[in-house]
C-alpha cells in the first residue's frame, strides 16, 4: 500500500487540514513554501495521466478544495499556486495523484 493510502486509512499520521467523504488535504512534510498542502482523493490513482473522462471530476474537486483552503489560510487574496506531478520528469516522488497547494511567499519559478 502507498504512503498516501496508509495516511488515508490511518497508517501513518499526518498533520490534516482538511477532509471529506472523498479526499484529504495535509500538511507537506517537507514544505517549499510557508504554506505547503497536498490535497489527494482517498481512492488511490497513481497518476495525473490516469485520470480520464469517468473520474475527470476528481481534478475539479480538488481545485475547489485548494481554493477553500486557500481562504482558510489566508492566501487568497495573496495569491497561491497548484501543481500536479505526472512522471519522472516532473519529479513526482509519491504515486498517489496529489495536487500541491503552495502559497505565503512569492513565487520563484514561472513556468
Ligand atoms: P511529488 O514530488 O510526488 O509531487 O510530491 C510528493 C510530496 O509529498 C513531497 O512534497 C513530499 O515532501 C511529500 N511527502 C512525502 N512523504 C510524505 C509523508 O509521509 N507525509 C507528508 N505529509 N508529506 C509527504
Ligand atoms: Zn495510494
Amino acid at each position: 500500500m502507498c504512503i498516501f493510502c496508509k495516511i488515508v486509512n490511518g497508517d501513518l499520521p499526518c498533520d490534516k487540514v482538511y477532509e471529506d467523504e472523498k479526499y484529504l488535504a495535509f500538511k507537506d512534510i517537507n514544505p517549499k513554501a510557508p504554506i505547503h498542502i497536498l490535497i489527494i482523493p482517498k481512492e488511490h490513482i497513481s497518476y495525473l495521466s490516469d485520470v480520464d473522462e469517468e473520474n475527470k471530476h476528481i481534478i475539479g474537486d480538488m481545485a475547489l478544495i485548494a481554493n477553500k483552503i486557500a481562504e482558510d489560510f489566508g492566501i487568497h487574496k495573496t495569491g497561491y499556486r497548484i501543481l500536479i506531478n505526472n512522471g519522472p520528469d516532473s519529479g513526482q516522488e509519491v504515486f498517489h495523484l496529489h495536487m500541491h497547494l503552495l502559497g505565503g511567499k512569492k513565487m520563484v519559478f514561472t513556468a
